[in-house]
């Protein structure tokens, strides 16, 4: 029966695929005695299950070719050897026999006896093995819950796996993209954290918050998500399904709109040039903004280069990525941050220190960079030595003192002196500029900004630290809200301030790339936005619909605005400020 759960949508797109569920610890297990009656069908359930987890284990082993085939299929002939098991079976049938358990119940009874006599051994290795158990008998619940109708699994089977969980790790998202996930949906979450923005990047659809899934979705349910409403269909209908095709084909007409835009200016329509830049993280975010005519790149997130090991990548690893970056721009700027680690977005290298109670304002971005000076001059010489083949900036984020940057800014001097010395060439002058993203950094500008050559702003983490309301919360979503008065005004200041002293201000949190903020931050002053390159096309249509004038007349009633009413007024005046374009009009010929 068709029905559908509602969460945030983190990642735009649609897919369709079967429901993989990630804890199959949370299977419903039905604790109802069986009566006598029942036995023999439940016991052979059970058998139809077992033997239909065995075929999907021989059938994993067939599949596995390469590098893949030792290692992992040690793995797999481990799994069927436990499912092989005399006891296990004898065990399983005994508690259905005697016990009267029904199967799920009995599968969860086997499972917590052969866990707990694992957790007692003192072998570590030992230990671990319980992870197999829970693997083996999670694959015979989800066989057994498996009651999908034969035309569902016919399609299903056509289609990859959708991941439904509760949270997903940054650096567990690159491996699920590379083997096929089509899409994310998690019970927690929000669509500020790290994984949300490197899911936009990897383009794989991603839901948060979406509470119920996994009390409701069972594994290798046709699931059909949508990641800009937010929404996932279970059992989607034919009627559900066309829609998706739909989004298919507007998918193609939205690539070839875009390709009309590549080299055609943003202008408000009073005239102003208006700078949209993309962020990256991967090289498909650089393929995706060459195509789609960005100004350069205003965010590189050098930190995704860090997530996916355990070693920390070497200056020359690090300075070919920078420089096929920079060649990728063909000649565009582009904006290198320096090693934002930290908070949620903890690696595998060691680095980060992850006995911090709050991570959020902890060692984190500049402060780790500052202290593990070797590896940020390692950084800085990499970035440095790409420059030679294009125009770079470097970024700093989590700045809250001129102090850091001071010390930043020696750090760099020094690689540079270095390098020169060593017959290196590059650029004769590097522009070094701050991420205003702490309250403290915004409020203190007006003594920092002479002394650095640009600022980007932070909405993501500027909200989350001004209001107090971690970013990656969803029970505090209805909290986070960049229309706060708070953050109006420390928008409008930090504008302000960076354009009275003549810098270049560029805003590269999730704000600029929301058709909903345009008017707002143009109002504010903001000429130059940064977003993922996906969201380039809403931004030239926005960006052109607005009269810049009118906007920054109207701000002030913005900025005067207390109650969120008050301010939802406001913005409903200058949104009137915008020219909505017939459809498909807003294409250049
Ligand atoms: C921000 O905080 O707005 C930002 C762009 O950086 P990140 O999302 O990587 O913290
Ligand atoms: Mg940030």
């Amino acid at each position: 029966m068709r029905f559908t759960l509602t969460g945030n949508g983190a990642a735009r797109g649609m897919a369709l695929g079967r429901a993989r569920l990630e804890q199959p610890s949370r299977y419903l297990i039905d604790e109802r005695p069986l009566a006598a009656a029942e036995v023999e069908s439940e016991l052979e359930r059970l058998t139809r299950a077992l033997v239909l987890a065995r075929a999907e284990l021989a059938a994993l082993r067939e599949k596995l070719t390469g590098v893949f085939a030792h290692e992992v299929g040690e793995f797999i002939d481990a799994h069927s050897l436990i499912l092989a098991d005399r006891e296990l079976n004898a065990g399983l049938a005994d508690l259905i026999k005697v016990g009267r358990y029904r199967a799920s119940a009995a599968l969860k009874m086997q499972r917590d006896r052969l866990v707990a006599v694992f957790e007692a051994m003192d072998d570590p290795y030992l230990r671990s093995r319980k992870e197999d158990i829970d693997h083996v008998i999670g694959r015979v619940q989800a066989a057994l819950v498996r009651e999908s109708s034969v035309e569902e699994r016919k399609l299903a089977a056509r289609v990859g796996e959708i991941l439904v969980g509760d949270t997903v790790a940054p650096s567990e998202l690159v491996p699920l993209a590379e083997h096929g996930v089509l899409g994310v949906v998690l019970t927690s979450g929000s669509p500020l954290s790290h994984s949300a923005i490197l899911a936009r990047s990897l383009r794989l659809p991603m839901i948060v918050a979406a509470h119920d899934a996994l009390a409701h979705i069972q594994d290798d349910d046709l699931i059909l998500i949508d990641g800009e409403r937010g929404e996932v269909t279970v059992h989607p209908t034919a009627q559900d399904i066309a829609r998706y095709r739909a989004w298919q084909r507007d998918v193609v007409q939205r690539g070839k709109r875009l390709a009309l835009l590549r080299d055609v200016e943003t202008r408000t329509r009073d005239g102003t040039t208006i700078q949209l830049y993309a962020n990256a993280e991967l090289p498909a975010d650089i393929a995706q903004a060459r195509a789609s005519g960005a100004a350069g790149v205003g965010l590189y997130r050098t930190e995704f280069l860090f997530l996916q090991r355990k070693e920390i990548p070497s200056e020359e690893e690090q300075f070919l990525a920078y420089r096929d970056l920079v060649l990728g721009m063909g000649g565009l700027p582009v904006t290198i941050r320096t090693l934002d680690l930290g908070a949620d977005k903890a690696d595998a290298t060691g680095i980060v220190l992850d006995d911090e109670d709050n991570p959020a304002l902890g060692v984190r971005g500049v402060r780790l960079s500052l202290r593990r000076p070797q590896l940020l001059i390692l950084q800085l010489r990499a970035i440095l030595r790409a420059s030679n083949y294009g125009p770079v900036r470097i970024l700093v984020p989590m700045v809250s003192t001129i102090e850091e940057m001071a010390g930043v800014r020696y750090l760099l001097d020094q690689a540079a002196r270095d390098l020169r010395a060593a017959g290196h060439e590059i650029a004769e002058h590097i522009e070094l500029g701050a991420m205003i993203e702490v309250p403290a950094a915004a409020i203190a500008l007006p003594g920092m900004i002479r002394k650095l050559d640009f600022i980007a702003i932070g909405t993501n983490d500027l909200v989350q630290y001004t209001l107090a309301v971690d970013r990656n919360n969803d029970h505090l979503a209805n909290l986070y809200d960049p229309l706060h008065p708070a953050v109006l005004r420390l928008l409008a200041f930090t504008i302000a301030t960076a354009r009275r002293a003549g810098r270049h201000v560029t805003l590269c949190g999730e704000m600029a790339g929301d058709v909903r903020y345009t008017c707002l931050l143009l109002a504010l002053g903001l000429t130059e936005f940064s977003m993922h390159p996906g969201l380039l096309l809403d931004g030239w249509e926005q960006g052109n619909a607005c009269d810049r004038g009118r906007l920054l007349a109207e701000s002030k009633t913005l900025l005067r605005a207390v109650t969120r009413e008050g301010i939802l007024h406001a913005l409903k005046r200058l949104e009137a400020c915008a020219e909505k374009p017939a459809d498909g009009a807003a294409a250049p010929a």
